[in-house]
């Protein structure tokens, strides 16, 4: 199914490329090998987590095949170009940079690149660790990608929709946010960013790691209500993160890793107009 794919990487993280995508394998690589020890500290795996593969394919039509060969996932076909990375498991499939011009709405920019990538590697970890994935909310998987990958932090792509709505007192009712997958990408991560200041990191591995019927909430210890006035007097007092030049390189901190998909496992796709 691979045939004519090249591979690089280690035993953690194998990156499989064609002829001429050299360059932007051993980006892949770099990226995951500098953040997946951040992420895996953060949510305390102590397990060995299994090896990833990344699968960089240099077309919209090689995405699709593999997509639905290799991870098993079905989708439209062609694709929508507002999706370039799909994962499965501990495998991606990831559309090279060399492919954005024709066949994305993207355009390439090397450190949402890496982003995107360490976003994927924040399902993986989310899925490894979960009792039931197939449960967990979009708004709480999508919430913690974009918030651990920093998509949230650096890119307009995904922040400036909360921002501006939060400037222009617009703020949609948190039961929205919770349950109109259109909303997961935009405002999931407000309510994760949230949740790890006002509870803690060790609050997120938890609900990660027991919660096993979507309720997240259940794992807070406030009613909706509450939850709801706590999150829009932190949106509107300026709580949300502000864009830094300084990653972190504190292992335990959240890792400050950076980028963004376009698609996530269950197949929901950011809309293209939000995208930049
Ligand atoms: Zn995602």
């Amino acid at each position: 199914m691979l045939e004519g794919y090249s591979e690089l990487g280690d035993a953690r993280i194998g990156i499989r490329y064609v002829e001429g995508e050299g360059s932007f394998a051993e980006r892949a690589f770099a990226a995951l090998d500098a953040k997946l020890p951040a992420l895996t500290s953060y949510f305390e795996v102590s397990e060995p987590f299994p090896p990833i593969r990344v699968v960089l394919v240099p077309s919209r039509d090689e995405f699709d095949r593999l997509v639905r060969e290799l991870l098993r996932v079905e989708i439209e076909v062609p694709s929508h170009p507002a999706r370039i990375a799909q994962p499965q498991r501990t495998d991606m499939v990831v559309l090279s940079p060399s492919a954005y011009e024709k066949h994305s709405a993207f355009d390439y920019v090397p450190a949402e690149f890496d982003r995107l990538l360490v976003h994927e590697a924040v399902h993986m970890v989310e899925e490894f660790l979960s009792p039931d994935i197939e449960a967990s909310p979009g708004w709480w998987g999508e919430g913690l990608a974009v918030h651990l990958s920093g998509q949230s932090r650096y890119e307009d792509g995904f922040r400036k929709a909360a921002v501006a709505a939060v400037a222009a007192k617009a703020i949609p009712p948190l039961g929205r946010v919770l349950t109109d997958g259109a909303l997961a990408y935009d405002w999931g991560w407000t309510v994760v960013q949230l949740i790890e200041r006002a509870y803690g990191r060790e609050r997120i591995v938890r609900i990660v790691r027991e919660c096993a019927d979507g309720d997240v909430l259940a794992f807070l210890d406030e009613s909706a209500e509450t939850l709801e006035s706590r999150w829009r007097t932190w949106l509107v007092d300026g709580g949300l993160e502000e864009p830094s030049d300084e990653e972190e390189t504190d292992g335990t901190a959240r890792p400050g890793l950076v980028d963004g998909s376009a698609s996530d496992p269950r197949g929901w796709t950011r809309p293209s107009e939000t995208t930049v």
